[in-house]
């Protein structure tokens, strides 16, 4: 599909969509890059060498189509790219935002090495975008109607695909989530800066208007029982996330002013979205004139650090036992913190917090790099006699997620875990160890990333349509 307006990197440097000075996005909870106008989007779609074997395309785990959209943007072919793109990908425009690229299909495009990248994700959100200007996205309406019924437990990116496609095929779906608002942990967990609220609610919209209904503040488990679930639809699947905080056992971890990073997160969500949060939750949760350290080196750290600059902290910064290099989050959010204001301590561990009722400092220790674990990974050692104390008067811990006890909370002891507690399935059907039951997205994999939330969401309701029209068609019966 090679034309001559292709191959452009020789001639055309790369560039992102322009960015808001630091200053100015300090004093605001907006997204921080502008769109590419129509010329930037063909200029740097037009970089792309075509490759035969495209490396970018396999390493997005949604496998997209990343070539071929490159070369109708190029072209001004935008209705086209859409159409391609939207094959492959539920939510695009919110893929293309927050992907960590630099570690997926961008880090993978072979102008890497020396020439740069190609700004897929820009390219990809500018297409999307585009559909949404000119209304060429529409409600995932089917062409025909299936009595049968699909219920979803958890209305985040895993749910919201599944429950697209099922939607597409004819199924009856209703969505259930103990939150108030769709989206899952993106709408309170990501904060605005990468991703605003009214993205997430546009897709909401196209599903109500497809017919997909939303059961809000209703927590399986508590206001409906999982057999009830189970009881009122010919499939079920379970999308609920990962929310148990891993928590650090340290002297002084019981001191007031040291918050788990996700309620942080959603009352600064929740605030930026109109609601009201009560004095103690304010008091708890406002960051503004305290010097705040945050603990941990993932998306959940990089995100409490850029929250407490937008609420005018006097001074925020970030501990990870590891180096710049070995940080989990990515590399272009570390680099927007920085440029905000944050400042980095790189291996150093928290030992313990001083305080009498609040915290008052963290007491750290520098880290040596050691010989690699099992994993790979270089084991982190304290350096003896290198403690001191850091002064601080509130303490994010971000130091990831582990899921809760799904099968205690649903009263159902066949529903089989790993050894990590995610929900185990059986890959090829994506079904759990209860019939007609299936999982997808963060409760399966472990903490994760959106695109692979809708990877699985989207596998999910391919293998729950499958096993629903096999039921349909008597196949069972005469099996047996
Ligand atoms: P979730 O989004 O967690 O949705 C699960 C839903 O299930 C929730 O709405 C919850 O209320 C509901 N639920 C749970 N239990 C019940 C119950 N018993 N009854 C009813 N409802 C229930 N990924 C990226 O790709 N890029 C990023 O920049 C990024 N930043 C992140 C920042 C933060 C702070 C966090 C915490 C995560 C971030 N991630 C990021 C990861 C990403 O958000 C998740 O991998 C993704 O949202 C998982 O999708 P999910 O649908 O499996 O679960
Ligand atoms: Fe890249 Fe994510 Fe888009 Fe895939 S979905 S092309 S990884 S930005
Ligand atoms: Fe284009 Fe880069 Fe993908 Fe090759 S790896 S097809 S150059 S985006």
């Amino acid at each position: 599909m090679t034309t001559d307006r292709m191959l452009q990197f020789v001639q055309t440097e790369k560039a992102m969509p322009e960015k808001r000075g630091a200053d100015a996005r300090k004093e605001d909870f907006d997204e921080i890059y502008d769109a590419f106008s129509e010329a930037a989007a063909t200029m740097q779609a037009s970089r792309c060498s075509q490759c035969g074997v495209p490396f970018c395309q396999t390493n997005c785990p949604l496998h997209n189509n990343i070539p071929d959209w490159l070369m109708l943007t190029a072209e001004g072919r935008m209705q086209e790219a859409w159409e391609v793109s939207s094959a492959t990908n539920t939510f695009p425009e919110i893929c293309g935002r927050i992907c960590p690229q630099d570690r997926l299909c961008e880090g993978n495009c072979v102008l890497e090495k020396g020439f740069e990248s190609v700004t897929i994700g820009a390219v990809e959100k500018h297409i999307t975008e585009t559909a949404f200007e000119n209304g060429w996205v529409k409600p995932p309406l089917p062409r025909e109607e299936r009595a049968e019924s699909v219920g979803i437990i958890g209305a985040g990116p895993a749910g919201l695909a599944a429950a697209d496609l099922l939607r597409r095929r004819g199924y009856q779906v209703e969505i259930y989530d103990r939150y108030d608002r769709v989206g899952g942990l993106l709408i309170y967990g990501i904060p605005g800066f990468k991703l605003e609220k009214h993205v997430v609610e546009r897709r909401e919209k196209l599903l109500r208007d497809a017919g997909v209904r939303f059961t809000m503040n209703c927590d399986i488990g508590t206001d409906i029982t999982f057999s009830a679930i189970r009881e009122k639809h010919d499939a079920v699947l379970i999308s609920t996330g990962v929310y148990k905080a891993r928590d650090l056992k340290a002297e002084g971890d019981d001191l007031g002013g040291i918050i788990p990073a996700l309620d942080y997160l959603t009352a600064s969500n929740r605030l930026g979205m109109g609601d009201k949060l009560t004095s103690a939750e304010q008091k708890t949760y406002s960051a503004t004139g305290r010097n705040v350290v945050v603990i941990g080196g993932g998306d959940t750290a990089m995100d409490c650090v850029r929250t407490a600059i937008r609420q005018d902290a006097a001074s925020v910064t970030c501990l990870y036992r590891r180096d710049r290099a070995n940080m989990p989050g990515s590399v272009r959010e570390v680099m927007n913190a920085e440029e905000e204001g944050v400042v980095f301590e790189w291996l150093t561990q928290p030992d313990g917090f001083d305080g009498d009722s609040e915290v008052a400092a963290v007491r750290c220790s520098k880290i040596h790099l050691g010989q690699p674990d099992a994993t790979g990974r270089r084991v982190p050692e304290p350096i003896e006699g290198s403690g001191y104390a850091k002064p601080a008067d509130m303490v994010i811990k971000a130091l990831g997620f582990d899921p809760e006890d799904i099968p205690s909370m649903f009263a159902e002891p066949r529903l089989k875990v790993s050894r990590w507690g995610t929900i185990a399935i059986d890959w090829k059907s994506m079904m759990t160890s209860v019939d007609g039951v299936f999982a997808a997205g963060d409760i399966v994999r472990g903490a994760s990333l959106v695109v692979w939330a809708v990877r699985d969401g989207r596998d999910a309701a391919e293998r729950i349509d499958a096993w629903l029209k096999h039921k349909a068609s008597g196949a069972d019966k005469i099996a047996s």
